[in-house]
């Protein structure tokens, strides 16, 4: 990791670049103010609108840092032609950036990958234990005063997690992490995954649920393993999403309505859904429809087609409201996970630790060296093309 601070020289020549941040990320813009850079932040809490963006592009900004609302494509950059050098994404995620547009320009983005990883699986697992549960259907019994009499099963009951099986899609950072979690309640786990299977970490958790067992601390052993998309959601008792949105466009496996009628229809009756990837990857009319005629028992999504999630959704029929959790999109929202001026701990730092590296030309200048750049390939085949 490199270090910010730098001489008086060079700071007089980093006085040049100029940043337009779409939304307020905090201290951490302090070290660019700090090291002489203009920062222009927009000042509300809802996203600029696109026009006002390609304004302030087309106006000679060197940086411009963005977040998972807002649609970069080559009218961004063709507003930048020559003078903008790099999107810094303040997210993992950045299916909001066009990364062929981004390639043709030749302009690298950067994401926060990593620093909410942790965050992001615990909220997910988190989700799973509301919905299975009925932490909310408690609590408000008991805020409405409904509470009668403690009984053995009146008024409802919730299913356990522990020792249950869980369908992790997508076995990347935060899946990984997830297993992780879900390791700690004695799951057993299929794994899916078209496109990177971690054998390795599997065997390692698999030896982890072994000493648990053999060392007595938990009664019975379980299991972990890699299987097809159809085996893991026909075998689960929950399924938990931690993939990219991708476009059908963009590859052999996207994940755009991944999950939709026919695969909502694999799942057991009694299964349950967890969303934290991102919204388009469930078809959520047949989601809505699949709960309200008992395809599946229950959903926990952080996640929507369209954000805010609209007042008229089906998600929020009130005749699914007892089994249909939702989130603000919330599955990073820790407090040292989104501000940390540290590149180690924050999406903050990262965001504008990976900014600095592409306009301060660290590794020699290399985008395709700079850890936190996403679109490498671009500057790779510049090398060798
Ligand atoms: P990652 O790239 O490390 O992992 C994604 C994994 O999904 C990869 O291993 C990839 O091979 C796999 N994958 C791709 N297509 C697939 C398919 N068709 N079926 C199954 N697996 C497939 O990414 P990550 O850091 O783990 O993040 C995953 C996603 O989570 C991000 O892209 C972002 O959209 C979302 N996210 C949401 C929040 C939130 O606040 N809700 C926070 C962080 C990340």
């Amino acid at each position: 990791m490199r270090f910010l601070i730098r001489s008086e020289n060079e700071m007089a020549d980093q006085k040049r670049f100029r940043v337009y941040v779409t939304c307020d990320i905090g201290e951490a813009l302090d070290l660019l103010r700090n090291r002489g850079y203009e920062v222009e932040v927009y000042p509300r809490p809802d996203p600029p609108p696109k026009k006002l963006i390609i304004e302030k592009v087309a106006s000679g900004i060197d940086g411009l840092i963005t977040t998972l609302r807002d649609p970069i494509d080559a009218e961004i950059f063709e507003a930048g032609r020559g003078q903008l050098k790099v999107v810094a994404q303040y997210a993992v995620g950045f299916d909001n950036i066009n990364r062929a547009d981004a390639n043709r320009y030749h302009v690298p983005f950067t994401n926060t990958a990593d620093v909410l990883t942790e965050a992001t699986a615990e909220f997910a697992f988190f989700m799973l234990g509301d919905l299975a549960r009925k932490l909310w259907s408690a609590e408000r019994l008991l805020r409405e005063n409904k509470w009668g009499a403690w009984h053995p099963y009146l008024p409802f009951l919730g299913d356990e997690v522990t020792g249950k099986t869980i369908a992790i899609i997508g076995t990347g950072r935060i899946g990984l992490a997830m297993i992780k979690k879900c390791t700690g309640f004695d799951m057993n786990m299929l794994c899916y995954d078209p496109a990177y299977q971690n054998q390795e970490y599997i065997r390692a958790i698999q030896s982890l649920k072994d000493l648990r067992h053999s060392s007595g601390v938990c009664k019975d052993r379980t299991w972990i393993k890699y299987v097809g998309l159809e085996e893991a959601l026909r075998e689960a008792d929950f399924v938990s999403i931690h993939v990219p949105l991708i476009r059908p466009e963009e590859s052999d496996t996207p994940t755009l309505h991944l999950i939709n009628e026919r695969t909502l229809r694999m799942m057991k009756p009694s299964a349950m859904l967890v969303n934290t990837s991102r919204g388009p990857v469930v078809d959520e009319t047949a989601l809505a429809r699949g709960l309200k005629e008992n395809w599946i028992a229950g959903a926990a999504l952080d996640v929507f087609a369209k954000e805010p999630l609209p007042a008229d959704s089906p998600l929020r029929d009130p005749a699914i409201e007892d089994r249909c959790r939702l989130y603000p999109h919330f599955a990073s929202a820790g407090k040292i996970t989104r501000l940390s001026t540290d590149p180690n701990r924050g999406m903050a730092g990262r965001c504008v630790q990976g900014l600095i590296d592409v306009l301060e030309k660290h590794y020699n200048g290399d985008p395709s060296k700079m850890p936190f750049v996403v679109n490498k390939e671009a500057f790779a085949q510049a090398k060798t093309g």
